[in-house]
């Protein structure tokens, strides 16, 4: 195994794959089955809730488990709605796994490092949503490994998380490797906090938090490949 060449570590969610348009599909279906009208604004809100509970994750306040329910429990509670918080996550879950779509630039970017840098995921999604969602958009063939935080048990940003990574990977080289991701607070504190170079992919023109300053940041995944000397 060549050791000189950049390694990175590419979040999965909102970097290479779209899972804003992901998780709209599935939220869609899941709140028309039980008679939801899926508004944009009601969407909208369930995003924002998703969010503030896997930060709580990332801040080690709660579980996984807690927060697949408790982001449909919180909205539900907040708009009077009656219905399983639990039964809704658990089919939301299951629709998440069909189909994929790539964040624009991802397949080239992939290709274009395919046998000039070593490819790692590192995701904080559930593993059997993750697996199924590499294995539909035909992901294994770009990536050397793929640390999925529930399978390691530990998540991003954990250093525990990124031990585990290490320790996986022969030859590994911490002043080789990267990080890049769209999360400031998953992404970019724990590549940063591992001893990582961090790539922060702000496509939406995010505002930077003065807290978690990444060592680079980029809008489009084209700009990726000359930070990494190639
Ligand atoms: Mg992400």
């Amino acid at each position: 195994m060549p050791v000189n060449k950049p390694l990175v570590f590419l979040d999965l969610d909102d970097t290479i794959l779209d899972f804003t348009w992901a998780e709209r599909r599935a939220l869609s279906i899941a709140f028309r089955e039980v008679g939801l009208e899926p508004t944009p604004e009601l969407l909208e809100r369930y995003h924002e809730i998703n969010i503030s509970q896997w930060e709580l994750l990332e801040e080690g306040v709660l579980t996984r488990d807690q927060v697949l329910v408790r982001r449909f429990a919180l909205l539900f509670a907040e708009r009077g709605i009656c219905h399983s918080a639990e039964q809704l996550g658990e089919r939301y879950e299951f629709l998440l796994r069909d189909g994929h779509r790539f964040i624009p630039g991802a397949e080239e970017l992939l290709r274009s490092l395919q046998g000039r840098a070593r490819l790692f995921i590192a995701s904080n999604g559930c593993a059997a949503v993750q697996d199924a969602r590499i294995a539909s958009a035909g992901l294994e063939k770009y990536f050397e490994g793929i640390f999925i935080s529930e399978r390691l048990g530990a998540d991003k940003p954990s250093s525990e998380y990124f031990r585990r990574c290490f320790a996986a990977i022969p030859d590994f080289d911490p002043a080789m490797a990267w990080m890049v991701g769209d999360s400031l607070t998953s992404d970019i504190r724990g590549g940063r906090d591992a001893g990582l170079h961090t790539c922060w992919f702000n496509v939406r023109g995010r505002p930077p938090r003065a807290d978690i300053v990444p060592d680079y940041e980029i809008r489009d995944l084209a700009e990726l490949p000359p930070l990494l000397g190639l």
